[in-house]
C-alpha cells in the first residue's frame, strides 16, 4: 500500500521472509516446547535472570504469569515448573536485560522505528525511563516523572469536558492498579473505559449475565478433572492457554470424553505430550479429542442446534433419560417455546449450515445424551462472531436441557485471554457500570461518580475521529495493533492532542501517536516493587474467579521504573490537586490500603488482605456456580433463549476470514516468526485456504495475493500474502492478527457486545499487485457512523 505522506507506519512493513511449510502437527507441547522456552530466554539475553525467575512463576509465594488467565492448581503445584512454553516466553520478554534508554531514542527517530516489524520492535528491549515527544518532534526525549504528570494534568484540565478523554486498560493491569485507576478516572469525571474485554470476552458477559445472572463462567479447575464430557468450541488451548491441556489430560484419564469443534484441526485439541512427565517426553502423545468437528466459520449456531435436535430425538425415545426435567422445571423458564422452535429445524439443513456431517453430529449428541456433567469451553472463535452473544446463549440452552450448570464437573467455561482481564472488570474497569456499583463508590468516597455510559473500544475509535476525544491514556497494551480497521484507527490517533502509554516495552502504539506523546515505563509483574522499604504485592483474578497474590522476584531493569499503582496515584494528585477527596498518598505508600478500600466497594472481597495471601488465594462468590440464577428479568430462573441460524451466503468470489494468533505470539506481542503446530515457519503474511478453493480460483499454494474487504462501501486492502493449502472448510480462510486487522471494519461488530467481529470478515482474494493503492475515505466513514 502506498503512503500519501511520510508518517510513521501504522502497519508492519510488508517484508516477505522465507516461508517454509511443514506438515500440520497432531500434538502439542513435549520437548519442542521446552526447547522453544529456553531459546526465547537466550534470544532475550536472560537465560540466568529469566531462568531463575521461572521457578517463582505461578508458585504460592511467587508472581502470577503475565500471559494468559488459565488458573493454577488450588492445592498441589510443581515446585520446578508450574508454567508452559508461553508463560516462559512472556517472562523472557519482560525479564530481558536489553534496555531502551534516552540514548537509544536520541539515535532513533520515531519514523525510523516505525519501519521495523512488530517482532523487531518488541525485541529492542525494555523501556527504562519516561520519554516525551513534543508537537512536531521527530525523536522521543527524556522527561522527569513529575514533568510527565504535569503535562498530563495540563492537558486533562483544559478539556471542556472530562468525556473528552478516554482511558484504556490492558488485561495485565493488577487489581490494585485497576481499582485506583477507575477511581481516579471517575473522580476526574468520565466512564470512558475502553478496555481489552471489549475485544475478547465482552460477548461472553453479555450472554451469561441475562441467562445465568453472572457475567463469568461457573467452572473450577477441579471440575475438569471429574466430568463426563468436555466440549471445546472456538478455542485453541495448545496456543492460548497451554496448561489447560494438562487439565484435559487429567480429565481424560478419569474417563471424560472430549469433543473439539473448530474450523482448524489445532494440534492442542488433538494430542498432548506433557513435558513435565517422563511419559510425555519419551512415550506416545496423550490423545485429547475423541471427536473433532470441523465446523465452518460461523457454523457454530447450526452445529449446536443440530446436537440439540438429536438430543431431543433421543429424549423422545428415552423419556427422562436425556433431559433433566427436574432442573428444567425448577430452575429454568421458556422450555416449551424453545422446544417448539427446535422442532421446526431440519437436521439436514443444520448439518449443511454447520459444515459437519450428520453422522458426526449424531455421534457428538450420543456422547452427551446420557451424561449429566458437561463442560463447554470457548474462546474468541465464538466471542468474535457477529452473533457471538446468541451462539453462547445457545450453548447455555444446551446446558440447561442437560441440567449441567451449578453442579460439580459441569457448566460454561469461557477461557479468558490476558492474565487479569477478568479482574479488571471486577475492579470496575467498565464503561457501563451498574448504578449499584457507582452508589457504593459514592458511599465510600463521597464524590458522585459520572452516571452515564462511557465509550467502549469501538466507540472510542469513532469518537476520536469525530473530534470528541482529545486525550487518550493507555494503561498497558497496544491499542493500535489490537483494534480493528488499522488505517482508520491510526488516522484517528494522529489527531489526538496527547497520547499517553504506560508500558514495559516499545510497541507500534508509541510510534503512531497524538500531537504530543508520553511513554511512562513501569515495572513488570516479575520485578520487585519496594515502596518505603517494604516489598509490595499485587493480586489478580484468573479465568475461574480465584484471586491470588503476586509478588515480583527480579530486580527491576532500571531504577527509574515505578509501579502502575504509583503512576495512577501520582497522576491523580497532579490532575485533581486540592479538589480530590481521595487520599492518594495512602494508596501509594502501601497497597494494603488499596485492598482495604476494594473490600468496602466490591462484594466478595471481605477480609481481602488476609485471604489473598492464604495458600492459593480465594474464590469470588458465583451464585450460578451454586445453582442459583439471579437473572434480572426472570428472578431466580435461567431462561432458554430463542435464537436463529444466520444466513452465511457468500458471493462467488467471496470468502469468510477469521483472524487468529500464531503459536509464537501473545495478543499483539510477537515472540517469533513461526507457527510450528500449523507448520508455518519464518513468515506471518500467509492465508490458509482449502485445496478446492485454491484450485477453483486458479491459484496455487505459494502464490502471492492481496486481500480485500468492502464493508461500508470502502475498499480496504491487506497486500502481499502467501497462499498456504490447509485442512479448512471450503470458502473459509484464516490469517494472522494483527496483520489483517486492516480488513476488519470498525462497523463489523458483534451484536449487543459491540466487539469487533474479527472472526467473521468477508474478503476477496486477488493476485498480488505491487501498485495497489488504497486509503480510508474518512468522510464516507463518518457519514456511515453518524447516519
Ligand atoms: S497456561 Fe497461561 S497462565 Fe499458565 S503458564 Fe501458560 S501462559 Fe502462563
Amino acid at each position: 500500500m502506498k503512503k500519501t505522506k511520510e508518517e510513521p507506519s501504522a502497519e508492519p512493513p510488508y517484508k516477505l521472509l522465507d516461508l517454509e511449510v511443514t506438515p500440520v502437527k497432531k500434538w502439542a507441547a513435549g520437548v519442542p516446547a521446552v526447547v522453544a522456552s529456553v531459546s526465547d530466554l537466550i534470544v532475550n539475553k536472560t537465560l540466568l535472570r529469566g531462568g531463575a525467575a521461572l521457578f517463582k512463576m505461578n508458585q504460592f509465594d511467587g508472581f502470577d504469569c503475565p500471559s494468559c488467565a488459565w488458573p493454577d492448581p488450588d492445592d498441589d503445584r510443581s515446585p520446578i515448573a508450574e508454567y508452559c512454553e508461553n508463560g516462559a516466553k512472556a517472562l523472557a520478554e519482560e525479564a530481558t536485560t536489553k534496555k531502551l534508554t534516552a540514548e537509544f531514542f536520541k539515535d532513533n527517530s520515531v519514523y525510523d522505528l516505525a519501519k521495523l516489524t512488530d517482532y523487531e520492535i518488541g525485541h529492542l528491549g525494555r523501556l527504562a525511563e519516561p520519554m516525551y515527544l513534543p508537537e512536531g518532534g521527530t525523536h522521543y526525549e527524556p522527561i522527569s516523572w513529575d514533568d510527565a504528570f504535569k503535562k498530563i494534568a495540563e492537558h486533562l484540565n483544559k478539556l471542556s469536558s472530562p468525556d473528552e478523554a478516554a482511558f484504556y486498560t490492558s488485561g495485565r493491569t493488577s487489581n490494585e492498579a485497576s481499582f485506583v485507576y477507575q477511581l481516579f478516572v471517575r473522580e476526574f469525571g468520565t466512564n470512558n473505559f475502553p478496555d481489552c474485554s471489549n475485544m475478547c470476552h465482552e460477548t461472553s458477559g453479555f450472554a451469561l449475565m441475562p441467562t445465568l445472572g453472572v457475567g463469568k463462567g461457573t467452572v473450577k479447575l477441579h471440575d475438569f478433572y471429574d466430568t463426563d464430557v468436555i466440549v471445546i468450541i472456538g478455542q485453541n488451548p495448545g496456543t492460548n492457554s497451554p496448561r489447560m491441556m494438562s487439565a484435559l489430560e487429567k480429565g481424560k484419564k478419569n474417563g471424560a470424553k472430549i469433543i473439539a469443534i473448530n474450523p482448524l484441526p489445532e494440534a492442542g485439541l488433538m494430542g498432548f505430550r506433557n513435558p513435565q512427565e517422563v511419559a510425555g517426553v519419551i512415550g506416545k502423545p496423550a490423545h485429547l479429542a475423541d471427536l473433532y468437528l470441523p465446523v465452518k466459520i460461523n457454523g457454530d449456531m447450526a452445529l449446536i442446534k443440530a446436537i440439540e435436535k438429536f438430543l431431543l430425538d433421543f429424549e423422545k425415545t428415552s423419556p427422562g433419560g436425556v433431559f433433566d426435567h427436574d432442573f428444567i422445571k425448577n430452575k429454568t423458564t421458556g422450555y416449551d417455546a424453545f422446544i417448539e422452535r427446535l422442532e421446526s429445524y431440519d437436521i439436514e439443513e443444520l448439518a449443511k449450515a454447520s459444515g459437519v456431517s450428520q453422522k458426526d453430529l449424531y455421534e457428538a449428541a450420543q456422547m452427551m445424551a446420557f451424561k449429566k456433567r458437561i463442560i463447554f469451553c470457548w474462546g474468541m472463535g465464538l466471542t468474535q462472531q457477529h452473533n457471538g452473544v446468541n451462539i453462547i446463549k445457545e450453548i447455555i440452552n444446551l446446558l440447561l436441557l442437560k441440567g449441567s450448570i451449578g453442579k460439580p464437573g459441569a457448566g460454561p467455561s469461557p477461557v479468558r485471554g490476558h492474565s487479569n482481564v477478568q479482574g479488571n472488570r471486577t475492579m470496575l474497569i467498565n464503561n457501563h457500570p451498574t448504578q449499584e456499583q457507582l452508589d457504593r463508590l459514592q458511599q465510600v468516597f463521597g464524590f458522585n461518580p459520572p452516571r452515564h455510559t462511557g465509550y467502549d473500544v469501538v466507540e472510542t475509535i469513532k469518537a476520536i475521529h469525530q473530534g470528541k476525544i482529545k486525550v487518550f491514556f493507555a494503561m498497558g497494551g497496544n491499542f493500535l495493533s489490537a483494534t480493528p480497521d488499522t488505517t482508520y484507527t491510526a488516522n484517528g490517533m494522529r489527531k489526538l492532542d496527547l497520547t499517553v502509554s504506560v508500558s514495559i516495552k516499545l510497541n507500534r502504539r508509541h510510534l503512531v501517536h497524538g500531537k504530543e506523546s508520553l511513554i511512562l515505563p513501569v515495572k513488570s509483574r516479575s520485578e520487585k516493587d519496594i515502596v518505603n522499604g517494604e516489598l509490595q504485592y499485587v493480586s489478580t483474578e484468573n479465568s475461574m474467579g480465584v484471586v491470588e497474590w503476586s509478588r515480583g522476584a527480579l530486580e527491576p531493569i532500571s531504577d527509574m521504573l515505578i509501579n502502575e499503582t504509583q503512576v495512577v496515584c501520582r497522576m491523580a494528585k497532579a490532575v485533581l490537586g486540592s479538589k480530590t477527596v481521595v487520599n492518594w498518598g495512602r494508596y501509594a505508600d502501601d497497597y494494603n490500603a488499596v485492598r482495604d478500600d476494594i473490600e468496602k466497594c466490591i462484594p466478595g472481597f471481605e477480609n481481602y488482605n488476609v485471604r489473598v495471601v492464604q495458600k492459593g488465594g480465594f474464590y469470588l462468590p458465583n451464585a450460578a456456580r451454586d445453582g442459583i440464577f439471579k437473572t434480572k428479568q426472570f428472578g431466580d430462573r435461567a431462561p432458554f433463549t430463542l435464537t436463529t441460524v444466520p444466513d452465511n451466503t457468500l458471493q462467488e468470489d467471496e470468502y469468510l476470514m477469521a483472524t487468529t494468533r500464531t503459536h509464537d505470539q501473545f495478543n499483539t506481542t510477537i515472540y517469533g516468526l513461526d507457527d510450528r503446530y500449523r507448520g508455518i515457519h519464518n513468515e506471518r503474511r500467509v492465508i490458509f485456504m482449502n485445496k478446492k478453493d485454491i484450485e477453483k480460483a486458479r491459484f496455487k499454494p505459494g502464490d502471492k495475493v492481496d486481500l480485500y474487504n468492502y464493508d461500508d462501501g470502502i475498499e480496504r486492502i491487506a497486500p502481499l500474502f502467501i497462499i498456504v493449502e490447509y485442512p479448512i472448510p471450503e470458502k473459509n480462510t484464516v490469517t494472522y492478527f494483527p496483520e489483517t486487522n486492516v480488513l476488519v471494519s470498525v462497523n463489523n461488530v458483534v451484536k449487543e457486545s459491540n466487539m469487533p467481529a474479527s472472526k467473521y470478515v468477508k474478503i476477496k482474494i486477488k493476485p498480488y499487485n505491487p501498485d495497489v493503492y488504497t486509503e480510508i475515505d474518512e468522510e464516507l466513514y463518518l457519514s456511515k457512523i453518524s447516519g
